[in-house]
């Protein structure tokens, strides 16, 4: 008794007992603790031995062993740690799927110091709009282009290439701009670009397509021998009521008939048969503002003077908060706002990057911010936060990995073990499916569409 009073205190924790459960060895947890402790190691001198060898005991340890571990090391690690942990679950080829099916877990880090489940504390972004700045020694006003331009542009790029999340949109195929038939004169193909931009307003691109595909095949010579087809002289020629039933599908098509017409007398009365070449001359006809006549110009014409600003355009730019306070009012305080900024050789692309996006993920009604980079990377200050949170943990967490057709690894986050539990169990329902049934329903899990 004498002796034990001089003996220093002993350092007996839940984190301690719990690695110590944690051995491996049979009768580990059931040990009962001795009074004295005289035969123990200290905690201390236990844990580096153990983080040694956990990875190659790793494959015969529990489930439940491992998320004891976990719990306890996440305790233990200070606040400062910066990474989380990450596991790995392996299924072996060819294993067979079933209730008790073993998992393999892998700790990717044995340092103790890297497994700290305590997410670092994101960094605010200062998102500034475009706004005024002005040389106090000179005195001249420039417009400075708002926080994160480049780096919210270059990932709507990113996103717009083949196999990109907004990649494949109809203004890609069906667009203003593809319109018009490459056998056709290219005065004939500057002037179906003009009514292909005429016909577009308030009416989708494949709608419109449409259209355009009929006045190109069934409309009819204006006289014995000259070409069917869209062309100025077969416009001028046509009964009002044909020409409004071959574009019957497309919006406001009554008024869009009577401008078609006064639009075609305007380019063969003012500019010889030929469409305007100048946004002055083209806004002056019938039916088209200053984004048709800008886009018209660059399509058309190959010059571009201005930026062509549709709804999408002008929304998605006053979502992300590039107009500053307020916004900007319409689709030309749009344009001129952002061509008091950007770059001109953007101005003619913008428009088919922010349309295809529009149509694709920043979709009017129901945004899938969740599969957007810019809501996933912290770009967008109208992130719709819910989506976003689930698109991360899609992300993080369902990752697929096939190797020929039977390996499939699924990599998620320590606090998801139960998931992959029930995932398992799933898979064994669909086991006599094959491999791919199963990659496509966790596949299908991951990318689901939140809209
Ligand atoms: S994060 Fe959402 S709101 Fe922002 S651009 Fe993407 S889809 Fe649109």
């Amino acid at each position: 008794m004498a002796q034990r009073a001089t003996l220093p205190p002993r350092r007996i924790t839940r984190s301690s007992l719990a690695r110590f459960a944690y051995t491996g060895r049979p009768n580990a947890s059931t040990e009962k603790p001795q009074g004295n402790h005289g035969n123990s190691p200290d905690i201390e001198d236990v844990i580096p031995d153990m983080t040694a060898s956990s990875s190659s005991s790793s494959s015969s340890s529990t489930l439940l062993q491992k998320r004891k571990r976990t719990a306890t090391t996440a305790a233990s690690v200070p606040r400062s740690t910066p990474s989380p942990a990450t596991r790995k679950i392996k299924r072996e080829p060819n294993a067979e799927i079933s209730d008790e099916a073993e998992v393999k877990i892998e700790t990717i880090s044995e340092d103790i110091a890297t497994t700290s489940t305590i997410p670092s504390k994101p960094t605010k972004r200062q998102r500034k709009p475009a706004r005024k700045a002005t040389d106090p020694s000179t005195g001249e006003s420039t417009i400075s282009p708002p926080t994160d331009w480049e780096e919210m542009y270059a990932v709507v790029q990113s996103m717009r290439k083949e196999g990109g999340a907004a990649s494949n949109a109809p203004v890609d195929t069906m667009g203003c701009e593809r319109l018009a038939l490459s056998t056709a004169s290219p005065r004939d193909q500057r002037f179906q670009t003009l009514v292909a931009l005429m016909l577009s307003s308030q009416t989708k691109d494949t709608v419109n397509a449409v259209a355009m595909r009929r006045l190109q095949t069934e409309l009819a010579p204006h006289a014995p021998g000259a070409p069917p087809g869209l062309n100025l002289e077969n416009i001028l020629a046509v009964e009002p009521a044909r020409l409004n039933e071959l574009i019957y599908a497309v919006g406001f098509h009554n008024n869009k008939t009577k401008y078609l017409q006064q639009a075609a007398a305007i380019c063969r009365d003012a500019h010889g048969g030929d469409i305007p070449d100048s946004i002055q001359g083209l806004v002056a006809l019938p039916g088209v503002g200053p984004k048709m006549a800008h886009l018209c110009l660059s399509a058309a014409w190959g010059r571009t003077e201005g930026i062509g600003v549709d709804v999408h355009v002008h929304r998605i730019t006053n979502l992300w908060g590039w107009h500053g306070k307020g916004g900007s009012k319409n689709p030309e305080d749009t344009r001129a706002k952002l061509e008091s900024w950007l770059p001109r050789d953007r101005w003619r692309e913008i428009n088919t990057l922010l349309v295809g996006l529009g149509q694709t993920v920043c979709l009017p009604v129901g945004r899938r911010c969740g599969g957007c980079e810019l809501g996933l990377r912290g770009l967008c200050r109208a992130a719709e936060r819910k989506k976003v949170l689930e698109g991360r943990k899609l992300r993080e967490n369902v990752a697929v990995d096939v190797k020929g057709d039977t390996v499939v690894k699924v990599k998620i986050e320590n606090e998801r073990i139960e998931e992959v539990e029930k995932k398992l169990v799933v898979n064994k329902a669909i086991k006599d499916e094959g491999v791919d049934a199963q990659i496509a329903l966790v596949k299908g899990e991951g990318l689901g569409d939140e809209a």
